[in-house]
């Protein structure tokens, strides 16, 4: 069982919208399973933990999908996260590391890069989308996602987020928050924050000590002025299945399927998020050819 989970709330008499996230457990096992070198899992975390908030800001079955495209040797980061707090994800090449930056941090910069574009689709269901793109401004991904709620939403957003990565390449403490500033908030109060904000502890040394996001919210904002809303469980969850491999081979039409069954007697698929594979065999691709809405002439 995850104990991670994230948690929303309302500050300064609902002038302020905050989430925050405990992803370590979901950071880690997305780790394990794709044998990820620490740059790369740092990345990567980063975008879990930002695309789990964004998620929750969903209502419903409505899903997320955040893809960042650097110039980096890390290649394309995919997540994608429903309302329900059910996240996957994974980087291109998850062995990706380089050497620590001149603070002494993983380099994230250095593995994503800083040309290339940050892109969101959302999809609410009845086959109604929305899609935003912004180009990377930083490459470090917690400035990147503030440019895309800045630019593309439009609503002033800070947003944290960290990774701590054991010497095993495990990982030891994974989280992030976004704050939010909606119309009619005082100048004074978004001084406040600015300032909090910038003279706090990294994100991930506070998951790192053991806060909760209700404790790292109350860091933030101050107790008196915070109004918990909800939490939802965060968990890696992938929904891949032998069924929807088939139904993507099936789409590729009969002469791809007979041509794998002619020259490879069978096919593999495997699931990019989990890694999970999937064996189909002669039998169950002429199956899929014999099933196949029948062709437009
Ligand atoms: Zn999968």
């Amino acid at each position: 069982m995850s104990t991670d989970y994230l948690v929303k709330a309302l500050a300064f008499n609902g002038g302020i919208r905050a989430y925050a996230v405990r992803s370590t457990e979901t950071v880690g096992e997305v780790q394990r399973r794709h044998h990820m070198w620490p740059t790369a899992t740092a990345a990567l975390g980063r975008t879990i933990s930002a695309t789990a908030m964004m998620g929750a800001m969903l209502k419903g079955e409505d899903r997320i999908t955040v893809k960042i495209q650097g110039d980096g040797p890390l290649g394309p980061i995919v997540v994608d996260a429903n309302a329900k707090g059910e996240i996957r994800g994974y980087a291109t090449n998850p062995q990706t590391h380089v050497p620590l930056n001149d603070k002494g941090k993983l380099d994230v910069r250095g593995v994503v890069g800083t040309e290339g574009t940050l892109s969101i689709i959302k999809d609410l269901g009845l086959k109604d989308y929305f899609t935003g793109q912004v180009p990377l401004i930083s490459g470090e991904i917690a400035e990147d996602f503030t440019q895309y709620l800045v630019v593309s939403e439009q609503v002033p957003s800070a947003v944290a987020l960290g990774v701590l990565v054991n010497p095993d390449n495990t990982v030891k403490a994974a989280g992030g928050f976004i704050i939010q500033v909606m119309p009619g908030v005082t100048d004074e109060t978004i001084t406040l924050l600015e300032e909090k904000i910038s003279t706090m502890k990294p994100i991930s040394t506070l998951i790192d000590q053991g806060l909760s996001p209700e404790e790292i919210l109350i860091e933030v904002l101050g107790k008196e002025n915070v109004e918990f809303l909800d939490t939802v469980n965060v968990k890696f969850d992938c929904e891949c299945s032998k069924e929807r491999f088939g139904d993507a081979i099936q789409a590729l039409g009969c002469h791809e399927v007979q041509a794998m069954i002619d020259e490879d007697h069978g096919a593999e698929a495997q699931c990019h998020f989990c890694l999970e594979t999937y064996q189909f065999s002669e039998a169950e691709l002429k199956q899929l050819i014999d099933n196949m809405p029948s062709a437009e002439d």
